[in-house]
């Protein structure tokens, strides 16, 4: 994770079936993901997960093959009806002007730690620019409404519907007997959680209790975003919300200071961006 926007992604060989866990956003990420499985496995991948419906997740399932199954829950196929053909429109006559005005503040900006940021987003937007227009959407064919478990050769995986709390539909995919599980953007390691999606801040934390609470307790937690991580994700994401929605109610201050140990964490543009959603939406 350099700040690309683009998501982590799961490899699971369960024995005669490979799961992948999310697509991501750029054509090439997902053909090199696609490369990954096949080389890791020494097998075709057979089943491709969608977490949620955001793009970021979905967008290379095209890439994936024809036989392979895509599954995600029926929320989530019905959001990415909805959504994703527009999106990946809006994105392909956009994304050029979007590009040349993140050029311009990028010339623009004088600080280092903004021109660094500034820099990063050029940089992904300049991939975005160059392979929009070969995007093509891919929906789930197989959709599942609380959970599915997946049997191999070697070990079982769990698809498991948490609810709604960053997206409409939240999915983790969960290796029991390894004590691993795939959260996607049910938590983030040290990049600041957009709380502004279409979720639910308060079902998000519940989500959050009920991931702590697995049994047999997860011990490695792949994030959405950011680095693989273990059960502090937990409680880092819950003094975030606290964080965020403390400065939510102080009204006094309309763009408060970042706490230090904030600053170093990846999307800091979202600091503002949740405090001003939380006071929208408490
Ligand atoms: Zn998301």
């Amino acid at each position: 994770m350099d700040g690309a926007g683009l998501c982590n992604c799961g490899i699971v060989d369960l024995g005669g079936r490979v799961i992948v866990f999310d697509t991501m956003l750029t054509t090439q990420a997902s053909l090199d993901l696609l490369l990954a499985a096949q080389t890791l496995t020494g097998q075709s991948v057979t089943t491709v997960i969608n977490s949620h419906w955001h793009r970021d997740h979905v967008q290379g399932n095209f890439v994936f093959p024809t036989e392979a199954d895509v599954m995600a829950t029926l929320s989530t196929r019905t959001d990415m009806i909805t959504n994703t053909p527009v999106e990946t429109e809006t994105h392909q006559k956009n994304v050029n002007q979007t590009l040349a005005d993140a050029e311009a503040a990028l010339t623009a900006a004088a600080d280092p730690a903004e021109r660094e940021e500034k820099a990063i987003f050029v940089k992904v937007l300049r991939i975005l620019a160059e392979d929009a227009p070969g995007l093509r959407v891919r929906l789930p064919n197989v959709v599942f409404e609380d959970h599915l478990v997946l049997h191999g050769t070697q070990r079982r995986a769990v698809v498991q519907a948490m609810g709604g709390g960053h997206s409409a539909s939240d999915s983790i995919l969960w290796l029991p007997d390894d004590g691993i599980a795939f959260v996607a953007d049910l938590l983030f390691n040290r990049v600041q959680p957009p709380l502004n999606c279409d979720g639910s801040v308060d079902e998000w934390l519940s989500i959050v209790d009920q991931l702590e609470a697995l049994e047999p307790p997860l011990q490695t937690i792949i994030p959405g975003h950011g680095d693989v991580g273990s059960r502090e994700l937990f409680g880092m994401f819950r003094d975030y919300v606290a964080m965020v929605r403390a400065f939510a109610a102080d009204r006094a201050v309309d763009e408060p200071d970042m706490p230090a140990e904030y600053t170093t964490w990846h999307w800091t543009n979202m600091f503002q961006i949740n405090i001003d959603f939380l006071r929208k939406d408490p």
